[in-house]
């Protein structure tokens, strides 16, 4: 214990990143926040520029705004997180609804394509994330497509191997998590979509846990599809509107269902007919969530000025620790790691499983010790770089295996 507690203290003094902690809104009565990959913190400058934002540009600038700015906000912060987290060259992103929303125009305008090109098989695994399976069985039954379900492990992930056995003349689109919501587990992305592509189908990556935590290269990888949550490791707040990709070679090709004004060709001119913006753009539907985006610009700029490389290097270096903390003090009350001991496969975030864990949970929220439950029996400790220290992650976990 003592190794650890010097460790911690050495690890945070030499840690580069240290200094933008001071940059989030402190929370009371919080002893270790471990759920930066759910929910990221508040940062000083969003309260700021929360307060501006309606002071002088809602209050004062009023239906102006639109005008000055407000309109193409949907492709000019795209673009800015392209360029930052998604390695995407610029007119390819933009932000809109929510994950689930933008997961299902994207997913429904590949699979139409894939029908008329006498492709009908949606490849999906087991474990992705509840919404990702949910809306792909509501276009399954709607389009008349097949499912084709990959059984993938929960304390690891889907291969490469895996996606070539079932991806092949009928696969139209291939749907998988980059980081596994559960198990941390990372994708080999540039792999599963070279064989995806290889069998004629399309990929759509949910970058939800890896936006903003793992550095990624959407362009480099020839990936078509992705969409991604802006409220974790990219601190949009509570429910921010989420990102979407549709790589510019799928543009003016593939369209969306949700045909409303803001993705048409010319919205202000009203006309009868919907027709479908060339870019982009198309993948809008209604007014842009304008509000709900300040919080979003203040997470990028903090991004922006860190870099994902040093974010990532102290991602790998916290969830390494924390597997330490785990096989050191939680191992041995009968704890078991349920993500990739492996760097190379891990996102940001690690899973201990025992089966207790839900009540143990909840002691731990009660003492400020803020992880999350996934059931079955699982706590995931997420690791959330820019506003977490090595101390911290050691409180939190020293309190769990008091609890045990
Ligand atoms: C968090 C998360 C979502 C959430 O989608 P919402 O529409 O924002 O509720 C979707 N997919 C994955 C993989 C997630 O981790």
């Amino acid at each position: 214990m003592d190794d650890l507690v010097a460790e911690a203290e050495r690890r945070d003094a030499a840690d580069p990143l240290a200094a933008y902690r001071d940059r989030f809104l402190p929370a009371d009565g919080v002893l270790a926040y471990l759920d930066g990959n759910s929910l990221g913190r508040p940062l000083r400058a969003t309260a700021e520029r929360v307060t501006r934002f309606v002071r002088d540009e809602w209050a004062t600038r009023l239906i102006r705004g639109w005008d000055e700015g407000w309109i193409d906000l949907p492709q000019r912060l795209g673009d800015r997180i392209g360029r930052i987290a998604l390695g995407a060259a610029p007119g390819q992103v933009v932000v809109a609804d929510s994950t689930t929303v933008l997961l299902y125009k994207l997913a429904r305008a590949a699979v139409d394509h894939g029908l008329a090109h006498g492709r009908n098989e949606i490849v999906l695994d087991t474990d992705n994330f509840p919404t990702d399976r949910y809306v792909l069985e509501g276009i399954a039954a709607e389009r008349g497509a097949e499912l084709r379900w990959i059984t993938s492990d929960p304390a690891c992930g889907v291969t490469p191997d895996q996606v070539a056995v079932v991806a092949g003349p009928r696969t139209t689109l291939v749907v998988l998590s980059h980081v596994a919501y559960r198990s941390g587990f990372r994708a080999d992305a540039p792999a599963i979509t070279r064989i995806a592509h290889d069998a004629g189908a399309l990929v759509l990556w949910d970058l939800s846990h890896s936006a903003g935590s793992v550095p990624l290269e959407l362009d480099a990888w020839g990936a078509d599809l992705a969409v991604g949550c802006s409220y974790k490791y990219l601190n949009g707040g509570p429910g921010a509107p989420a990102f979407g990709y549709l790589a510019a070679r799928h543009q003016g090709v593939l369209t969306q269902p949700v045909q409303g004004w803001f993705g048409h060709r010319a919205p202000f001119e009203m006309g009868p007919g919907h027709e479908p913006a060339p870019d982009v753009r198309a993948l809008l539907s209604g007014t842009p969530p304008v509000f709900a985006t300040v919080p979003l610009e203040a997470g990028l700029d903090l991004l922006a000025e860190a870099g994902i490389d040093a974010v990532r290097a102290k991602s790998v270096a916290l969830t390494d620790f924390a597997l330490r903390i785990a096989d050191a003090l939680l191992v041995p009350h009968g704890v078991r790691v349920a993500s990739p001991r492996d760097p190379e496969r891990r996102g940001g975030h690690v899973t201990l499983c025992r089966a207790d864990f839900e009540d143990v949970n909840d002691r731990l929220w009660k003492r400020g010790v803020i992880g999350d439950f996934r059931a079955p029996d699982g706590i995931r400790i997420g690791l959330a770089p820019l506003s977490t220290s090595y101390a911290e992650l050691l409180a939190g976990m020293t309190a769990l295996a008091d609890e045990l």
